[in-house]
């Protein structure tokens, strides 16, 4: 399949495509070699192509980034007041709106990623996240607690410190602004550590933060591999914080890290979420629901639908109608506006998913569409539907993250609830049915932190998200991040002294 970039193309502003050039550390304000003088080469999922070089942290270049975050928590960002810190948000996010073309070109050229969706989701959400925190910057606010009669005592809210965020490849720029926005409307500093697929978009809006007005040193971008920046991060003395989206492996690796000097830890981590069809549901919306749900972002998403469980008597239509869904999208260049999948991450996610493609007809699953790659340059992967899936099949229980969905067969409620719930996971669940009874009695059931009624896979900020168990610990989004990024002290003043 020809890919070809033409960022000329529709209404891409051809001065403002990306300038790709050696990328180095953002430390205390300024762009700076990895002290090692080391580099690292980043591809272009879609041509297999280098894209940038960019500079290889190690753990003398964290120990740099955490000491300027430190300065930074101790000096100019804790002590200015909080409506002055609001504000740099607010124009951060107006620097990202006039550099949207450029930011978006970058992140789908980086990640491979259609741009039709980086356009819908990614960047508008990134923005948003980033306006609603820098509102909440000047609201948090501590309580004044009745106890004694002869004293007044309160609570206030107090930053955390110097935050370590690490971040995957699949949603770089938004997943990346979940974690930036609220820790710094709270008065935390940052090390940023972006997945080393995809440092491309954390260098650039970086910059754009510095621009906007944030201090030196209050927010800084270590690149390199997550086993020598991500572990120097979670293993130093100074950092209070770490804020994690990735693996369950690297996520229980980060809790034993992290006990050396007790840090508080958020995170999100991996799902096999079910998308649970009644036989009474609307067939065709759910059918194009669940299709969106494991296909999107070619599967590389915590909370795909990638179990799709259909009541009996609607089995074989469900399939049906999600093979030819799957069949009518369009694999290839992510920069055509047209395309719905573009490739997956790397060669090595390729190869993963390909194995589970093996596994699953292995395990007997029917392979009713897909599962191969497409081409031979790039890593596209052909949307996949397996039909006819076991519930203690491996393709049932184990995250693929790719566009590779298993559809089970359930006979009721209870039946669909036990599968449901029968995996390590508990990110998110769908449930289509015309009985609002049993639409809530699924909600108050499933094991999940976000449930879809009649509807899969929107987010919005303002919303907690997270999960349990193999999906993590604690809350991202709403108020739930403030509390994240803030400890509470109480007070106490004696009326009689
Ligand atoms: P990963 O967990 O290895 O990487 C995520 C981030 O953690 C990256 O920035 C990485 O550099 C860093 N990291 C790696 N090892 C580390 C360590 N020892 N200490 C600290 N940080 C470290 O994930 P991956 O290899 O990029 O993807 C593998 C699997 O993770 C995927 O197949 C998927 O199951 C899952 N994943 C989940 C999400 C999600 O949104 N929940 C996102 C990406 C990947």
């Amino acid at each position: 399949m020809p890919v070809a970039y033409d960022y000329g193309h529709e209404r891409q502003d051809a001065r403002k495509v990306p300038t790709i050039r050696d990328e180095l550390l953002l430390i205390d304000g300024a762009r700076v070699r990895s002290l090692s003088g080391r580099s690292f080469k980043s591809l272009n999922p879609a041509t297999e192509q280098v894209i940038a070089t960019i500079a290889e942290g190690n753990e003398a270049d964290v120990d740099r980034a955490v000491a300027a975050a430190r300065r930074a928590f101790e000096g100019p960002w804790r002590t200015m007041r909080a409506a002055e810190r609001g504000h740099i948000l607010m124009r951060w996010a107006e620097l990202l709106k006039r550099h949207a073309d450029e930011i978006v070109a970058l992140e789908s050229l980086d990640a491979g990623k259609p741009i039709s969706g980086v356009l819908r989701q990614d960047f508008p959400a990134a923005v948003d996240t980033l306006t609603y925190y820098a509102g909440w910057a000047d609201k948090i606010s501590g309580d004044v607690v009745s106890t004694r009669d002869d004293a007044l005592t309160y609570t206030v809210r107090e930053p955390v410190g110097v935050v370590a965020a690490i971040v995957p490849w699949n949603f770089p720029l938004m997943i990346g602004m979940w974690k930036l926005a609220p820790a710094l409307a709270c008065g935390c500093t940052i090390v940023m550590k972006p997945a080393e697929l995809t440092s491309l978009s954390a260098l650039r809006i970086a910059e754009l933060a510095l621009e906007a007005g944030l201090p030196k040193g209050v927010l800084n971008i270590v690149t390199g591999p997550g086993r020598v920046v991500g572990d120097a991060l979670v293993n130093h003395p100074d950092v209070d914080k770490v804020t994690f989206t990735g693996s369950p492996g690297v996520g229980r690796g980060i809790m034993k890290g992290a006990a050396g000097n007790f840090k508080r830890v958020s995170l999100e981590l991996g799902g096999k979420s079910a998308n649970v069809i009644f036989d009474d549901a609307n067939l065709e919306a759910a059918a194009k629901a669940a299709a969106a749900g494991i296909f999107f972002n070619a599967g590389q998403v915590c909370s795909a639908g990638s179990r799709v469980l259909v009541q009996e008597k609607v089995y074989d239509e469900v399939v049906e109608r999600l093979v030819a869904r799957a069949e009518a999208l369009r694999v290839g260049d992510p920069a055509d506006r047209a395309t719905a999948l573009g490739p997956v991450i790397s060669e090595k996610q390729m190869r993963s998913i390909l194995d589970y493609v093996e596994i699953g007809k292995k395990e007997g699953a029917q392979l009713a569409t897909g599962g191969e790659r497409v081409g031979d340059r790039g890593y596209f992967i052909r949307p996949t539907v397996f039909a006819n899936v076991a519930h203690e099949m491996r393709v049932s229980q184990e995250e693929i993250f790719g566009p590779v969905v298993s559809v089970i067969k359930f006979k009721d409620e209870a039946d669909a609830l036990r599968i449901a719930n029968g995996t390590a996971y508990s990110l998110a669940a769908g449930v289509w049915s015309a009985d609002i009874g049993r639409v809530q009695r699924f909600a108050k059931k499933a094991r999940a932190g976000t449930v879809w009624i009649n509807t899969y896979g929107y987010t919005d900020v303002r919303l907690p998200w997270g999960g349990e168990r193999d999906s993590g610990l604690g809350r991202e989004h709403g108020t739930a991040a403030l509390d994240n990024f803030t400890e509470p002290k109480a007070v106490w003043m004696n009326l009689n002294g």
